[in-house]
């Protein structure tokens, strides 16, 4: 009897000890967020109140390697694996907005890289479809997704230039990695009335981020916003080089 209350009263003391353990870190992680958002994103101009609500929100420390756990909130981009990054929470954001996304959107993304910017943009639109060409990063952004719960998102390992023809057309496109020129079968498989940002230029530098709107009747225009960075859009064939 003893026994079992004394059991009893060490479990429930454990369990409350390492839930204020989780719950800690995730209330700090919460403050960072905000922190992020407040010095980082709505300091250099995003207003869409869905977009910082959704920056508040998603985990990104999730998305990348627990030994880069504290830098997470910081305001850059961050390695994943194989050369490529998790793009600044800035750019994220920025773009998220820039896309104008809609509850209704079918989205495609190209570049899904750690998942982060597909799991922002899945909580604003209807579905995600999201290309990465490295299997690996891929597998891991899937894998990700599914322990957070995402069921909006589809991830293939595959060449962006292709674009998703099953899925074609989307409501909006978003390039997450820069091509030296527009790929023109992004922008058949884009809706009319549709619009897609992407940075574009060439490797590392000198890059510029547009935005393509396409009207009602198919007529296509481009607009430059802001000088970026990104890594370079590279094509199946140089990967097997
Ligand atoms: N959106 C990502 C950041 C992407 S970094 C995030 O939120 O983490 C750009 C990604 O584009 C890299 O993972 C890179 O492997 C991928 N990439 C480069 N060329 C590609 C192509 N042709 N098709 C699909 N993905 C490509």
């Amino acid at each position: 009897m003893v026994l079992r209350y004394f059991r009893r009263t060490v479990w429930i003391f454990s369990f409350t000890i390492a839930s204020l353990i989780f719950a800690q870190n995730d209330k700090d992680y919460e403050k960072l967020r905000e922190a992020m958002v407040k010095t980082q994103i709505e300091s250099r101009g995003v207003k869409d109140e869905d977009v910082l609500s959704v920056m508040r929100d998603v985990p990104r420390h999730l998305f990348i390697d627990e030994s880069l756990w504290p830098k997470a909130y910081s305001d850059g981009p961050l390695p994943i694996g194989h050369g490529q990054t998790i793009s600044q929470p800035y750019i994220v954001a920025f773009m998220t907005e820039l896309l104008r996304p809609d509850t209704h959107h079918m989205v495609l993304e190209i570049g899904t890289g750690s998942g982060y910017q597909a799991a922002v943009l899945a909580k604003l639109v209807h579905h995600v479809y999201t290309i990465e060409i490295v299997p690996e990063l891929g597998r891991n952004a899937k894998a990700a997704l599914k322990r957070l719960g995402y069921d909006n998102i589809s991830v293939r390992v595959g060449d962006g230039y292709k674009g998703w023809p099953e899925e074609e057309p989307f409501d909006r496109i978003i390039v997450t990695a820069a091509p030296e020129k527009v790929p023109e079968a992004l922008v058949d498989q884009l809706k009319p009335g549709g619009r897609m940002v992407l940075p574009v230029g060439p490797r590392w530098w000198g890059q510029d981020l547009l935005v393509i709107e396409k009207d009602e009747r198919g007529k296509v225009v481009r607009k430059n916003t802001i000088p970026v960075r990104f890594v370079p859009m590279v094509r199946q064939e140089e990967r097997k080089n």
